[in-house]
């Protein structure tokens, strides 16, 4: 994978600000396309998750106390990687009282004073739905707020057994409620059905997502979920286009997109899309 010059630098700028990337530590498919255009996402708040989702590969178990350090090796790598969109992930830390908010509005604020041109993602979990938590973080206004839901929500037991639909919707409701622009992922592949995924859209738009992605779901190792369906590419077509016609401004949609694959193209898609009233 990836054994071009752009590759070894992102890799190696993220081994020397000692940093975690989603793109690793979930075994995203896409690796070697994204780090060889010189992008990658940072997942901050170190690499061990307190969640155990069955779909996931993050590794799960207790994670070290919050490095006070990591915003400001954080910044200096993005400003290593000279991105002009950045995104930003974390590990859930549902064994920290904040879960994680403070840390994530230092390191907003250590990019933005580092990078001033670069525009800021955010994807965190779900501050175990504890809105002054999440606070500090909508507080800091990153340009796009993500947040994802993941599945349908007849299949959260199942998938994410820690986490709850109706909270994620309402985590995404706080951003858009804040005038931040709320961006919203899916994985379909996991026993879904087409209605249920179009209610889901539906509630996105409800709680006033305006950007959607949707990809197929691989299972990382045989201790995971299996995949049940592989969805066709044309089925992706016909589901972006229904969520266009729900009014999302933007929506990325096939078998290898992820949340942050091609962040900016679809944050640029948001910017000349259609108006939106959600
Ligand atoms: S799609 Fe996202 S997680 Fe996957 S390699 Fe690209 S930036 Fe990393």
């Amino acid at each position: 994978m990836g054994g071009g010059e752009a590759f070894a630098r992102v890799q190696r700028i993220v081994s020397q600000g000692r940093l975690h990337t989603v793109c690793q530590a979930a075994s995203c498919p896409n690796r070697g396309e994204c780090w060889e255009a010189g992008t990658a996402t940072l997942m901050i708040l170190g690499g061990v998750c307190t969640r155990d989702c069955r779909f996931c590969d993050v590794p799960t178990g207790t994670p070290a106390p919050v490095d006070a350090d990591e915003p400001s090796r954080v910044a200096a790598a993005v400003a290593a990687m000279g991105l002009r969109h950045v995104v930003l992930t974390c590990v859930s830390r549902d064994d920290l009282a904040d879960g994680g908010g403070a840390a994530w509005a230092q390191t907003v604020r250590a990019v933005r004073a580092a990078c001033p041109a670069t525009t800021i993602e955010v994807l965190p979990g779900d501050f175990a739905g504890r809105y002054d938590s999440c606070r500090p973080l909508l507080e800091v206004r990153p340009d796009i707020f993500g947040h994802n839901i993941e599945v349908v929500p007849r299949l959260y037991p199942t998938c994410r057994p820690q986490a709850s639909y109706a909270r994620s919707l309402e985590v995404l409701g706080w951003a858009a409620a804040a005038g931040l622009t709320t961006k919203s992922a899916l994985m379909l592949g996991l026993g879904e059905t087409r209605a249920e995924v179009e209610s889901v859209l539906k509630d996105l738009r409800a709680a006033g997502v305006s950007i959607v992605a949707m990809g197929q779901y691989l299972q990382p190792s045989r201790s995971h979920l299996p995949v049940i369906r592989y969805v066709p590419p044309a089925e992706f077509d016909e589901l972006a286009a229904a969520a266009r016609q729900l009014g999302f401004a933007a929506v990325a949609a096939g078998p290898l997109v992820r949340s942050s694959y091609h962040a900016e193209q679809v944050k640029a898609q948001a910017q000349s899309g259609p108006p939106r009233n959600g």
